[in-house]
């Protein structure tokens, strides 16, 4: 069992995969705001990853993490 840091509230938690990065509330709490991105990209598909974390408060290294896993397409 190995414990990590969460990248975003510093929490000690055990990530149920590797490629996990955040505690299981930060995970919540972006899955829901992952709608919101979503909507914002479709209106408006120019905008980029800087417009997107300052409308969504964010952290633009989770956006880029949708975009890495292909949840998020732009232009
Ligand atoms: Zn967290």
């Amino acid at each position: 069992m190995t414990l990590c840091n969460c990248r975003d509230c510093g929490v000690l938690f055990v990530p149920d995969r590797v490629e996990v990065t955040v505690c299981r509330d930060c995970e919540r709490h972006y899955d829901r705001m992952f709608d919101v991105v979503r909507e914002l990209v479709r209106n408006d598909s120019r905008m980029t990853i800087q417009q997107l974390a300052d409308k969504t408060n964010i952290p633009s290294q989770q956006l880029w993490e949708w975009v890495r896993n292909g949840r998020i397409h732009f232009q």
